[in-house]
């Protein structure tokens, strides 16, 4: 079910608050946050809502039924696959997407350099770290993020944009926030490390979601992702 768009309107302005009061409490221009749409789920018209509002780009974590969505819309949106993505599934992927944010492996980068030279494309990637050592979250260890970084900056059709993570939940809303500061916080040094390290500029940091988008903000944040609080739930 697709929510009106008076209605959609009306959650991004409330989100948008939000991201802009965090920016203030972080002495951060609030410019300097994307919000990305998160349209898993939804149908086609969640995404013409976003583009209709001036969002930029379209989170979806699924492979396929990106593949599906983004045929059946002609607006004109960056589309960022969010959500694992198998090593099989890498041609259609770099194919279809305009950035993936979920790359985790030497191994999936290496099919996906090899699907974007086959399009002729330099395809954007983000790596995905597992910031906050989850053992349900997909994501490259911290410690090996400086070997999957290396791999990544070899390779000719990728171009490396920065890094992305999920925060853990806790057992508590306390915990949950204990998570995220510690989550967040790893991700940003480690992005500062490696940018020094590889003098490379990794400016994207895709942290936050709808529950902890002000410690993400605060932390560096340069995307947050939201679904449910623009779309309603799934
Ligand atoms: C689904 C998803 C989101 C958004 O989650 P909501 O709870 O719908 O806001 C953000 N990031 C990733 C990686 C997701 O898969």
């Amino acid at each position: 079910m697709l929510l009106a768009y008076e209605e959609f309107t009306r959650r991004t302005d409330a989100i948008r608050a939000q991201i802009a009061a965090a920016c203030i409490g972080a002495r951060r221009d609030p410019a300097t946050v994307e919000l990305l749409a998160v349209t898993k789920t939804h149908p086609a018209g969640a995404v013409d809502h976003a583009a209709r509002y001036g969002l930029r780009g379209v989170g979806e974590n699924r492979v396929q039924e990106g593949v599906e969505k983004r045929a059946q819309t002609t607006t004109a949106i960056r589309w960022e696959l969010i959500g694992h993505l198998q090593s099989n599934k890498a041609k259609l992927a770099a194919r279809h997407f305009d950035r993936v944010q979920s790359v985790d492996s030497a191994k999936l980068l290496a099919h996906l350099d090899r699907a974007a030279a086959e399009c002729g494309k330099t395809l954007p990637v983000l790596l995905q770290i597992n910031a906050g050592d989850d053992p349900a979250k997909f994501g490259a260890d911290l410690t090996d993020a400086p070997a999957l970084l290396e791999a990544a900056l070899a390779l000719k059709a990728l171009r490396v944009d920065g890094l992305m993570t999920i925060a853990p939940l806790g057992a508590t809303p306390a915990e949950t926030t204990a998570h995220a500061e510690r989550t967040f916080a790893n991700l940003r040094t480690l992005r500062d490390d490696l940018a020094a390290r590889f003098a490379t500029p990794l400016p994207e940091l895709s942290m936050g979601m709808t529950g902890d988008l002000a410690i993400a903000v605060a932390a560096g944040s340069t995307m947050v992702r939201v679904g449910t609080a623009l779309f309603g739930s799934r």
